[in-house]
């Protein structure tokens, strides 16, 4: 679901062509992140979004660690990190999910989650959903009950909100792009 119009955030991303592939139209959000006041309204207008108690965010490396460490904050909530391969020091539990090329594993902490803790999901921008399912996968695989995920952008023509939804997991973010 979309919150508002919030085109006065969307102005504040700037689209770089052809990165990190070509015929990828690269969202980029550093832009926003550097108006103080942007950064500010992000993060209220997301953390007004969050429905539900909430025990901890779970936070997608690496931009979606920009976000949900701030919108935790705000609802007194921690964070638990999903990190890429291999960056964890403790013992850490991995799913595996499919890339366009290839594959890739997120893992978290093992003893990051107690029992029935409810998890909000946090990043940048939705697209496949791949990377977001992966991680709700390895989330409630740890025991948490996963309800909500929040981005900033989604890109609805690749469908990862609808997958979301489909997982039983409502989506939600600031704004769109085609
Ligand atoms: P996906 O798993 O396909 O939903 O991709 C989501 C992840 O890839 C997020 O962590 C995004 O930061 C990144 N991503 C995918 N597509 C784009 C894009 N067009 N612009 C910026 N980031 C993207």
């Amino acid at each position: 679901a979309l919150s508002g119009d919030n085109s006065d955030l969307k102005a504040l991303i700037r689209t770089i062509p052809d990165f990190p592939t070509q015929g990828i139209q690269f969202r980029d959000i550093t832009t926003l992140l550097l108006d103080a006041e942007g950064f500010a309204l992000t993060i209220e207008r997301m953390t007004a979004m969050v429905d539900g108690p909430i025990d901890a965010v779970a936070a997608i490396e690496a931009r979606g660690f920009v976000f949900g460490a701030a919108i935790a904050r705000e609802i007194g909530a921690g964070i638990v990190l999903v990190r890429k391969r291999g960056k964890l020091p403790g013992g850490t539990v991995s799913v595996d999910y499919a890339l366009e090329y290839g594959s890739d594993s997120l893992e978290m902490h093992d003893d990051a989650i107690p029992q029935g803790a409810r998890v909000l999901v946090v990043d940048d921008l939705i697209a496949t959903g791949g990377t977001v399912l992966a991680a709700v996968k390895l989330l409630r695989g740890a025991g948490a009950e996963v309800g909500q995920s929040l981005f900033v952008i989604d890109l609805p023509d690749l469908g990862g909100s609808a997958k979301l939804r489909e997982a039983g997991v409502s989506s939600d973010s600031l704004f769109e792009f085609e």
